[in-house]
């Protein structure tokens, strides 16, 4: 199978080396195809460098304020606790550096070529790198996002989550601009290490697309934390002042601060990439239009990941990665699934969903029983802590499957990846009933609902 006529050619070239890139590069190599990879940043993409990893390491980090003080009511004394950014920030960075090499190493592992420079696309076969022109049978687009600033006079004052991981001071004030994953993300991680945070949401209520009762609940649960919370308003415009960076927001008011955190969204990764010099076509919304099995409008180019628009996290781009692979290299032609697809916020307290949102079945017009828990953690009875936590169950009547699981509390993710296995393999809220609890945790929860809403 392998194209090895020269040094110049390949089965597989792909462009962009984060979690889908990666994978696609890895395992069509394993499977005998001749692969270039190259990448223009950093090994491993946005999840590595600039997002899933480094963002739970410092969700780790700013935890430790709360324990510190919930820790009292179980009989410790913590006194001359401190935190100190740069510890944080360059431990964050020597683990980042580990992991790059170890993706470094897997891709060699792999047999794929890795080629440090950005690539351009010439025509519908040929890439360029750092010069030099390959010709490559099939070419992988899996390029990524980048995150969006909204246009507002001085909004280059401002920060993304490209740069807040390294800020060489610690900022003391932070507002936040956004209300989805990153900056909800954000707000709570700088809140928790010490920060005075407002978080501005230009909506009625933040976290569109998750469940309503969970997105008020986790509003008021962020807001007891200490996260300046605040809806409809929205910034308009930045100056620097000699007390820091002055916000005017489209309340009329301002806010002083020392950091401004635009997360408001991000736009499929183009720049440079030559797509004009083929016939990849973009959708409506600007991502790369590719069908079920990635292939887009120039049929020798396929493209998945960010980029391409459907759910922007790295587990999907990986699935998709290994169904690109496997059909294009092995011998089935694999497929990917949307359905049941978990995702967590790991705000304070964290946010987990797996399925339908009550909101989303009404628009389906599907008869569902809810059921809801609202109740303290146990931890809290003695730590003191205000904090509760919800969970929510929502359950076809018609035939009595779990079609949505949503929660706001500690390890919401981590219940929720175990929750959707059930789901995904078409558990009933029966199956949930004969489930035997463990006892005493949160989850436990799950399988002990017996009485739906009113
Ligand atoms: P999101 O799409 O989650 O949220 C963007 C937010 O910015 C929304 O609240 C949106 O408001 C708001 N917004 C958009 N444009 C403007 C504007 N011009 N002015 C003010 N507000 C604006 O994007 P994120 O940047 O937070 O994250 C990108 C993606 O990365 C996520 O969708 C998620 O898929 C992924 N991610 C996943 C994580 C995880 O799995 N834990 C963590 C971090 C990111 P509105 O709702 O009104 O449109």
């Amino acid at each position: 199978m392998q194209d090895t006529d020269n040094d110049n050619s390949c089965d597989l070239f792909v462009i962009g080396a984060g979690s889908g890139g990666v994978r696609a590069a890895r395992v069509s190599a394993s499977l005998g195809a001749k692969v270039i990879i190259a990448e223009g940043l950093y090994l491993g993409g946005t999840c590595v460098n600039v997002g899933c990893v480094p963002k739970k390491l410092y969700v780790y980090g700013s935890e430790f304020g709360k324990a510190f003080k919930d820790a009292q009511g179980f009989g410790w004394s913590v006194d001359g606790v401190a935190f100190d950014w740069p510890t944080l920030r360059d431990n964050k960075t020597r683990e980042i550096s580990r992991l790059n090499s170890i993706y470094d190493r897997l891709l060699d592992g792999s047999g794929a070529q890795v080629i440090n420079g950005m690539a351009k696309l010439i025509d519908a076969h040929t890439v360029e790198v750092n010069g030099m022109q390959y010709h490559a049978k099939k070419i992988l687009l899996a390029t990524g996002s980048w995150p969006t600033k909204p246009d507002f006079p001085g909004n280059e004052l401002a920060i993304t989550s490209n740069e807040i991981f390294d800020l060489e001071v610690f900022p003391k004030r932070l507002l936040v601009i956004g209300g989805g994953y990153i900056a909800t993300e954000f707000a709570c991680i700088f809140n928790g290490l010490g920060s005075q945070v407002v978080q501005l949401y230009r909506g009625d209520l933040f976290m569109r697309g998750f469940d309503e009762d969970i997105r008020k609940f986790a509003a008021d649960e962020i807001r007891k934390t200490g996260v300046d919370l605040r809806f409809n308003n929205n910034i308009v415009a930045l100056a620097r002042t000699e007390n820091g960076l002055e916000a005017q927001l489209s309340d009329g008011s301002s806010i002083t601060t020392d950091a401004v955190l635009c997360a408001t969204g991000r736009h499929p990764n183009l720049e440079g990439l030559g797509l004009a010099s083929t016939a990849v076509k973009l959708d409506a919304r600007g991502y790369v239009s590719a069908g079920d099995n990635f292939q887009t409008d120039e049929p020798s180019i396929f493209a998945l990941g960010d980029m391409t628009g459907g759910p922007q996290l790295t587990p999907v781009a990986i699935e998709q990665a290994m169904a690109f692979a496997h059909t294009q290299f092995g011998n089935a032609s694999k497929s990917m699934d949307y359905a049941f697809i978990p995702t967590a916020v790991f705000c304070q307290p964290n946010i987990g969903t797996v399925g339908l949102t009550e909101e989303e079945t009404n628009a389906q017009g599907l008869e569902v029983d809810v059921y809801l828990s609202d109740f303290k953690p146990m931890k809290h009875t003695l730590s003191g802590r205000d904090e509760r936590t919800l969970m929510k169950m929502i359950v076809d009547k018609s035939s009595n499957r779990v079609i949505g699981l949503h929660m706001v509390g500690p390890d919401a993710g981590e219940i929720c990846q175990g929750m959707a296995v059930a789901m995904k393999a078409g558990a009933t809220k029966a199956d949930f009933d004969s489930t035997v609890g463990i006892h005493p945790t949160a989850a436990e929860e799950f399988v002990t609902m017996r009485t739906p809403r009113e």
